[in-house]
């Protein structure tokens, strides 16, 4: 039998729902608020720490966050459920998990009175850090100023070292273009021009922004395409066995690294992930963990699938639509969970096609 091995997690994500009060160009997740309002329930999110717990580490000096260590509680937007949220802090500050914070997006920020009785009450329930999101996608739907509240608040309740502004880049940036309230990309994208054509190219270069998920079909004319065998040689063995900043999502799906739609199984049972995903009834998995090349010979000869004319921007565009296809018309591959997530980018990916002709 050939089997996936899959270390223990160092650093975890909890999804605790795909709903979100942003549709983001970017989201590698495809949040938005048209998904259900589903959440994961207090007594799975206890079972899926108590099986991570034993593993995770913790951020370096102990008591700081990083991206890359410890527990994050993240979506969707966590704050859409507060009470969830601050029971996930409780149940994590109850296991001993180090480094624990969450990540917003600061639509709830709409005045300092609210942002620091949050900010407070979660510190005091075990919460150590706040992971910011500042990028001109989510300004399309929040005010600059709650999200740059949310810093100063934050700041001064976690202490700087642990207030995590993701990206640094996109805050110098925003405020360099003189920000106020929400802002459409295709503006941002104009004002960057107008200030330098190095603003632009580093507001789009893949070092910051990871060319995957929706941003692949929303964004993919800002990129240079190449067709797809340009990618054939591409292996996915490490992303998908890594260790750190792995996900599970509100159905429970361990999903590796970054990407979104693949599960190696219920993170609940963590054991049988870690004994060996089996991956003679996951031919997508299978595949993806020899070479691009087999996911794609895989898909157009078994299963009908077309290379996109327009090309793709990188492997994990090419890997995306490959599953986009099998998923939605093909179906059976019990690795590419949730289907809600393949659903939720049906009309991008559509709309892309239609563009590229
Ligand atoms: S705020 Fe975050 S989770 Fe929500 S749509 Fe934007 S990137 Fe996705
Ligand atoms: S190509 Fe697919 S499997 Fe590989 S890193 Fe990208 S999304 Fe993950």
């Amino acid at each position: 039998m050939e089997v996936l091995r899959i270390r223990p997690p160092t650093s975890v994500g909890v999804l605790l729902s795909y709903k979100c009060t942003c549709e983001c160009k970017h989201c590698m997740y495809a949040c938005s608020p048209r998904w259900e309002n589903r959440w994961i329930s207090e007594e799975g999110l206890r079972e899926v720490l108590e099986a991570l717990a034993p593993s995770v580490v913790p951020a370096s000096p102990r008591g700081w966050v990083g991206v890359n260590e410890g527990l994050h509680l993240t979506g969707g937007e966590p704050f859409l459920n507060y009470d969830l949220l601050l029971a996930g802090v409780k149940l994590a500050e109850s296991l001993g998990y180090p480094s624990v914070f969450v990540e917003t997006n600061c639509f709830w920020c709409v005045n300092d009175e609210v942002t620091r009785r949050r900010f407070k009450e979660l510190r005091e329930a075990g919460l150590e850090g706040v992971l910011i999101s500042v990028n001109p996608f989510v300004v399309e739907y929040v005010p600059y100023e709650r999200i740059k509240r949310a810093i100063t608040v934050a700041e001064e309740v976690f202490g700087r070292e642990n207030v995590l502004v993701y990206h640094e880049v996109y805050r110098e940036l925003l405020d360099r273009l003189g920000v106020r309230g929400t802002l459409r990309v295709e503006e941002y994208i104009r004002r960057c021009c107008s200030l330098s054509l190095h603003a632009l190219t580093l507001s789009f270069s893949p070092s910051i922004l990871l060319p995957m998920g929706r941003l692949v079909y929303t964004l993919y004319e800002l990129y240079e395409r190449r067709p797809a065998k340009a990618f054939f040689r591409v292996s996915c063995l490490g992303e998908l066995t890594r260790p750190w900043h792995v996900h599970v999502d509100c159905y429970y799906n361990y999903v590796p690294g970054y990407c979104a739609g693949i599960s190696l199984g219920d993170a609940r049972r963590l054991e049988e992930i870690v004994g060996g995903v089996d991956l003679g009834d996951r031919p997508v998995l299978a595949a993806l963990v020899r070479s691009l090349g087999e996911l794609y010979r895989l898909a157009v000869e078994g299963y009908g699938y077309t290379e996109l004319r327009g090309g793709y921007i990188s492997p994990c565009h090419l890997c995306l639509d490959i599953r986009m296809h099998l998923a939605l018309e093909v179906g059976g591959f019990k690795e590419l969970q949730p289907p809600e997530f393949y659903e939720a980018l049906r009309e991008v990916r559509e709309a892309a096609v239609r563009r590229a002709r």
